[in-house]
């Protein structure tokens, strides 16, 4: 596999892995951060519903007081109150409807059993109410208190649905919710005890069996509620607001307000008129169920608390996860372009030039060779190799030059140019091989120029140099291409034609010989000469053929032309 496609193909899976890791990171981290905000407005709304259900028990305080009222006609004021109690729930709800619709429009629908027994329980009183008091019978009124009792738990369930679903989330505000739970139930036994006593202060009548039991299930009940908010591991002592709201809630919830209960409990037995009405009453009465209203607030306040310390912490540790993968990414991204610009490029441009190295291209050097790193170090190396490979090449080229020079001089005759006698043995030879190859026949023509002896004794060595120059030249103009002319010895030459009879060579051979006889050749001091030349003729054809027995048979076919009176063909 190719460097640049492993390096992509690694970074990609080391990519993917890192945003697998970071996506589950952030993911889990998401998560927390959902589930402590789902916490928090549970713990929000549920105390919208709590408030609202606290208002519907107070909004008990005025209806008992209207329906207790002995008078002809209901007091304006007690009409006022009980006016101002509904206004102060219907706010109440408001905002819990309010709340509910952050979270979902569907959600409002949960109040919608609430409003309808509300409207209700309103209408049964108000026709209790414009009733005179004699006919206020103590069933009707039993009636109309207790549709008022189970709105409370109406409210309550308005947000259970979604405070569920958060403790499930976010287990930790359910303790809480469950501790604040007890007390809200824990205000509401108290009111239904205060409530307990409205008929019979409102009639004037001792308190029923019924009521006395009533009212000893409500303490057992309330005892119990005090113990579970209060119940061991939840309880921290260094928590200063819990432990004086529960001090508080002993001292007057459960202290004044219980005693006053059992101030008219003690009239109804001993058969004394009772020391208040109903109204009165509830003026005492109300007041000393705030303290659990303030238990109730410091409970939610301290899980509101806590929950905001983990939606805080989530938060952080999200973002942390978001950066922290954010980083990685790119650091991994800059690692990769790094990798691929100051390594896999440079790598790639060095594999070229060791290619074109290697082709025997030296045109140009590798770029980059100003980089101060380990791939500067290379193409340099490369470059260091490309200029001592120009140096040989050059060398080499030299060499060549001179080896072709060698063999052009080992080859050729220094004074005629034409080939000596060991170029004509090579060359004859492979002439002889083709013919015999094609069973043709091969002839030679060998020829001395005569009595040259004389040419140098009369003219001196130069002109007989020159001499052997012109007749060459002389020879070489009647011969074609292809046909080989060579100094076989001092003044003597071969030629050998090239596909020809005996016959034909000899024809050949005798013009060369006219030629000779009549060129005047000049020499350089201006004198004119000439001079001839004896010819032998031979050819041979067959596997057999030798081009030394060739030679052989022209040089005595020369010989006999010499014999013969020299300047002629034999
Ligand atoms: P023949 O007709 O019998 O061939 O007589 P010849 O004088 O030509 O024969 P010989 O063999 O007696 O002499 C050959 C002469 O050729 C002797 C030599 O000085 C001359 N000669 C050979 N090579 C050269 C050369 O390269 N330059 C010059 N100037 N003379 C040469
Ligand atoms: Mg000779
Ligand atoms: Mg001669």
């Amino acid at each position: 596999m190719k460097l640049t496609r492993l390096l992509t193909l690694s970074t990609a899976v080391l990519a993917l892995l890192v945003c697998g890791m970071v996506g589950h990171i952030t993911h889990n981290a998401w998560r927390r951060y959902d589930a402590t905000n789902a916490g928090l407005q549970a713990l929000r709304l549920t105390h919208s519903a709590m408030v609202a259900a606290e208002k519907l028990s107070f909004e008990r305080g005025p209806v008992n007081a209207v329906l207790g009222a002995t008078g002809a006609t209901v007091d304006p004021a007690l009409r006022e109150r009980l006016r101002v109690g509904r206004a102060i729930t219907d706010l109440a709800l408001l905002q819990l409807e309010r709340e509910l619709k952050m979270q979902g429009a569907a959600r409002v629908a949960a109040l919608q059993p609430l409003h309808t027994a509300l409207a209700a329980a309103r209408a049964t009183v108000d026709q209790l109410a414009a009733l005179p008091p004699p006919q206020r019978t103590p069933e009707k009124m039993q009636t109309a208190i207790s549709q008022m009792f189970d709105l409370v738990p109406l409210a309550l369930d308005a947000v259970t649905g979604y405070t569920l679903a958060s403790e499930r989330v976010y287990p930790r505000v359910s303790r809480a919710l469950i501790r604040a739970r007890y007390a809200v139930e824990l205000r509401e036994y108290a009111g239904r005890m205060g409530s307990t006593l409205t008929v019979a202060l409102a009639t004037r009548q001792p308190l029923t069996a019924e009521d006395h039991q009533q009212l000893q299930l409500l303490r057992g009940r309330i005892a119990q509620l005090r113990q579970q908010i209060l119940s061991p591991g939840d309880h921290r002592g260094d928590d200063a607001a819990l432990t004086a709201a529960m001090a508080r809630v002993d001292d007057i919830a459960l202290g004044a307000g219980q005693r006053l209960v059992a101030e008219v409990e003690r009239d109804s037995r001993a058969g004394r008129p009772y020391a208040m009405d109903t109204n009165q009453f509830a003026l005492r009465y109300v007041p000393t169920m705030t303290p659990i209203l303030t238990l109730r607030d410091t409970l939610l306040h301290e899980a509101e608390q806590r929950a905001q310390k983990d939606h805080a912490h989530a938060r952080r540790e999200l973002w942390i996860a978001v950066l922290a993968g954010a980083a990685i990414l790119l650091a991994l991204t800059l690692l990769l372009l790094i990798v691929r610009r100051r390594v896999i490029v440079p790598l790639l441009h060095a594999t070229r030039a060791v290619i074109r190295l290697g082709n025997g291209d030296y045109s140009r050097d590798p770029s980059g060779l100003q980089r101060n790193d380990e791939i500067g170090d290379m193409l340099r190396a490369l470059s260091t190799l490309r200029n001592n490979s120009i140096e040989r090449q050059q060398l080499e080229l030299e060499r060549q030059h001179l080896i072709e020079e060698l063999r052009v001089r080992a080859n050729t005759d220094y004074l005629t140019g034409i080939l000596n006698r060991r170029a004509f043995a090579s060359a004859g030879n492979q002439r002889l091989h083709a013919a015999r190859a094609h069973n043709a026949t091969l002839a030679v023509i060998l020829f001395d120029l005569d009595h040259f002896k004389s040419v140098n004794d009369s003219h001196g060595h130069e002109a007989g140099d020159q001499a052997l120059i012109g007749v060459t030249a002389v020879v070489r103009a009647e011969l074609r291409d292809g046909e080989i002319l060579a100094r076989h010895g001092g003044e003597e030459f071969v030629v050998m034609p090239s596909h020809c009879t005996h016959e034909q060579a000899r024809i050949l051979a005798e013009r060369l010989r006219v030629a000779i006889e009549r060129e005047p050749l000049t020499l350089a001091d201006g004198h004119i000469l000439r001079v001839t030349a004896s010819f032998g003729v031979a050819s041979a054809s067959g596997p057999t053929a030798a081009l030394d027995s060739l030679l052989h048979a022209a040089d005595l076919a020369l010989y006999r032309a010499k014999r013969n009176g020299r300047n002629r063909v034999e």
